[in-house]
Parts: C-alpha cells; sequence; structure tokens
C-alpha cells in the first residue's frame, strides 16, 4: 500500500495534471498550487550552488514554466502551527490535572512519528500527542479553504502539490482525516519530495542555477513576499524553541532570550530546563531518531518521563535529513548536512505572532484565535490502529 501511495504521489503525476490541464475545456482547468517546504529548499540550494533566496525565486520560475499557477511557502502555514502549538502547551500545562489534556505534550508535525505512535503504541501514547496540523496541512487548509475562497473555486478545482524532504508526508497527506467527502478532494492532493524534484528538472532538462528568478507569491493578497522568511530553532521547525519561550513568559513571565540545549544520550536527545527559585519549572526535550523515541516511550511507559514537551522527530538530525532530501555523492554526509543547514539558517527568521498576514488571517479566515473554525481547520485527530489490521509498514 506505501508503494501505492507512493506512485499514485509523484512528479509523474503532478506532470499529468499540468498535461490534462493543457487540452481542458475552457473552465474546466485545474489551479496548479505547489507548496514548498523550507528544508526541500535549503537541500536545492545546496545542490545548486545558490543562496536560499534566489533559490526559491528561481523554483517559482521553473515552476510557472512547466504550468504550475502558484508557488507558496510553507513557512508561511508553520507560522499557524507554532501559534496553536504554543497556545496548546500553555493550556494544556494549566489543566495538567486532567487527564485527556496529559503531559508531556508529543509534538506531531513528524508523520513518521506519527505512523509508529499510532501502530505501535495503540492507544497509550494518542492522548499526550499535540492536535495541532504540521505545516503540509496547515497549508492544505489554506489553500483548499481560504485560497479557493479568494479564487472563487471549489476546493476540487485546485490541485495542491507539496515540495517535502521525506517520503512519509505522502502518507500524511492521504489521511482520511484531511480528505473532503463533500468535495470528494484531499487538503494536499501530492507530496513531491525534493529529489523527485531534482529529477522533473533533470528531465525537463533545466538548471536551476540557469533560471531567471521570477517575483514570490503570497497567499495573502495584503502581503507582498520579496524574500523567503523562516522561524528560529532548529531545521524541524523550531517547535522546541517557540513553545518554551512562550510558555517561559506566558506561565512564569520570564523572558528567555536563548535556549541552551543540554545533550543526553547523544545529539539527538537534548533537554531544556527553566529555573524558578531554585525549582525547575520548564523541562522540554527534543527525542530525534527511533532508538532515541523508543527510550522516550520506555520513559512513558515507566511514568518516569520527566517532561513537560517533547520534540520528536524520525529521523537522526531531523527534517533537514530527511529520506527524501538530495544525498550528493562526492560529498561526505556529515559536510552536505552542516551545508544544507548553514543555508536553512540563512533565511530571515520572525516570530509568528508578528508574521505578515496571521493576525488578518486568524481574524477574518478563521473568525478569531481559539475559534472553533481554527479548531476545525488547524487541528487533527489520532486513531489507534490495531496491528492485525495495519496495511502499511513502517520503514524502521
Ligand atoms: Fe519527515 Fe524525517 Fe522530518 Fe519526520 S523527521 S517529518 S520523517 S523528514
Amino acid at each position: 500500500a506505501e508503494t501505492v501511495l507512493i506512485t499514485q504521489q509523484s512528479h509523474e503525476e503532478l506532470r499529468k495534471v499540468i498535461d490534462a490541464n493543457k487540452t481542458a475545456a475552457p473552465g474546466q482547468q485545474r489551479l496548479v498550487v505547489v507548496s514548498v517546504s523550507p528544508q526541500s529548499r535549503a537541500s536545492l540550494a545546496a545542490q545548486f550552488g545558490l543562496n536560499p533566496t534566489d533559490t526559491a525565486r528561481k523554483l517559482t520560475a521553473f515552476f510557472k514554466k512547466i504550468g504550475v499557477h502558484y508557488v507558496f511557502d510553507t513557512s508561511f502555514s508553520r507560522n499557524f502551527s507554532l501559534l496553536e502549538s504554543q497556545r496548546e502547551f500553555v493550556q494544556r500545562f494549566r489543566g495538567q490535572a486532567d487527564s485527556q489534556q496529559a503531559l508531556p505534550v508529543l509534538a506531531s508535525a513528524c508523520p513518521g512519528w506519527i505512523c509508529y505512535a499510532e501502530k505501535t503504541h495503540g492507544s497509550f501514547l494518542i492522548p499526550y500527542l499535540s492536535t495541532v496540523r504540521s505545516p503540509q496541512q496547515v497549508m492544505g487548509s489554506l489553500v483548499k479553504d481560504f485560497f479557493a475562497q479568494q479564487q472563487h473555486l471549489t476546493p476540487d478545482r485546485i490541485y495542491h502539490v507539496t515540495v517535502m524532504p521525506c517520503y512519509d508526508k505522502k502518507l500524511e497527506a492521504s489521511r482520511p482525516d484531511f480528505f473532503s467527502q463533500d468535495y470528494q478532494t484531499r487538503d494536499v492532493d501530492c507530496v513531491v519530495t525534493t529529489g523527485e524534484v531534482f529529477k522533473l528538472l533533470e528531465e525537463e532538462g533545466v538548471s536551476l542555477s540557469e533560471l531567471e528568478p521570477a517575483p514570490l507569491d503570497s497567499l495573502c493578497s495584503s502581503v507582498s513576499a520579496q524574500e523567503p522568511s523562516s522561524h528560529r530553532g532548529g531545521g524541524s521547525g523550531g517547535y522546541l524553541e517557540h513553545v518554551f519561550q512562550h510558555a517561559a513568559r506566558e506561565l512564569f513571565g520570564i523572558h528567555v532570550d536563548e535556549i541552551t540545549y543540554r545533550p543526553l544520550r547523544n545529539k539527538d536527545f537534548q533537554e531544556v530546563t527553566l529555573e524558578k527559585e531554585g525549582q525547575i519549572v520548564l523541562h522540554f526535550a527534543a527525542a530525534y531518531g527511533f532508538r532515541n523515541i523508543q527510550n522516550l516511550v520506555q520513559k512513558l511507559k515507566r511514568g518516569r518521563c520527566p517532561y513537560h514537551y517533547v520534540e520528536v522527530m524520525a529521523c537522526p538530525a531531523g527534517c533537514l535529513n530527511g529520506g527524501g532530501q538530495l544525498k550528493a555523492p562526492s560529498t561526505p554526509g556529515k559536510e552536505l548536512l552542516q551545508r544544507v543547514e548553514t543555508l536553512y539558517s540563512m533565511v530571515r527568521t520572525e516570530a509568528p505572532e508578528d508574521a505578515p498576514g496571521i493576525q488578518e488571517l486568524y481574524r477574518c479566515w478563521l473568525q478569531g484565535e481559539g475559534s472553533e473554525r481554527a479548531g476545525r481547520l488547524l487541528h487533527t485527530s489520532y486513531h489507534a490502529v490495531e496491528k492485525a489490521s495495519s496495511s502499511l509498514g513502517i520503514r524502521w
């Protein structure tokens, strides 16, 4: 089933939709929208020896040249994922006596980890999982709901493709939770990996470095995107950092400028603490890679997990090192990863609450922070899968 999914969601599928548009009767075309992740952009920048801004503009030029109508950046939707994660953590911390709002909050933006949690640990881990949608799936809501309305189109008339650093994002996009029964369409129709974009460039005979850059598109007509933006924190989205700083301020009135990570068993298992009057009041961790995740789950099962929040990611070193990223046979893995990390962090960062357009969208599109609509479009739920009925294998 996983193989079928990978075939259904591929750059060939994107090409088929673009080709079908060329021969479609007037009014029957689908609007093709591509949302590019900042991790993929950094990997392509390293491959072509470009800076991230040029990469974003040249990628936009490439996609438009082959028939894509709009190219967006998933850093924009990540603003919502981070803000909702901050809000959810503070709420759950305040209400921790309620077993329905269990601590630690376990981040849920990584579908590799979610797949493992649902299939291997049944309902045990579900109460701990953050209900916030990943940046990919918030982008799905933005494109198929907000942007569709702006374009006066029904969601099924938009074909939404994301460019991601991993194959597991294809699994995430195909979850029934992200399928509209009313319109028989997914929030994200097709996920292509960074490597598949590279294949597409090769098949089109295009070198990214030689393309003339194009202006960036913006989802919000009131915001003009001159250059890409990103967030503080590591290459997996900066969840720990944003939630920690927000919680320190909101719950304890402490402003934290710099986060100091303390490595535990290895560099992929680190923790951060906040002390007040000699007591640890916030205890966060980042657990990357399968071994560290297993260790975390064991701690939880034994009732010996001291953390309030854990940023969990399936790939060692996180999303910049995802299985869908580009490999360079001539460059050692570590050296390439360092280059990708440098390029990723070269982009201007902004606090999600200050990002242009976000507050306006909360007001106009979501009918306010914490509204029923924000809950429906920015959050999701999880489902324990009985091992016997599981048809999708875990690649670990
Ligand atoms: Fe994908 Fe790996 Fe990132 Fe998880 S950690 S979202 S599997 S790239």
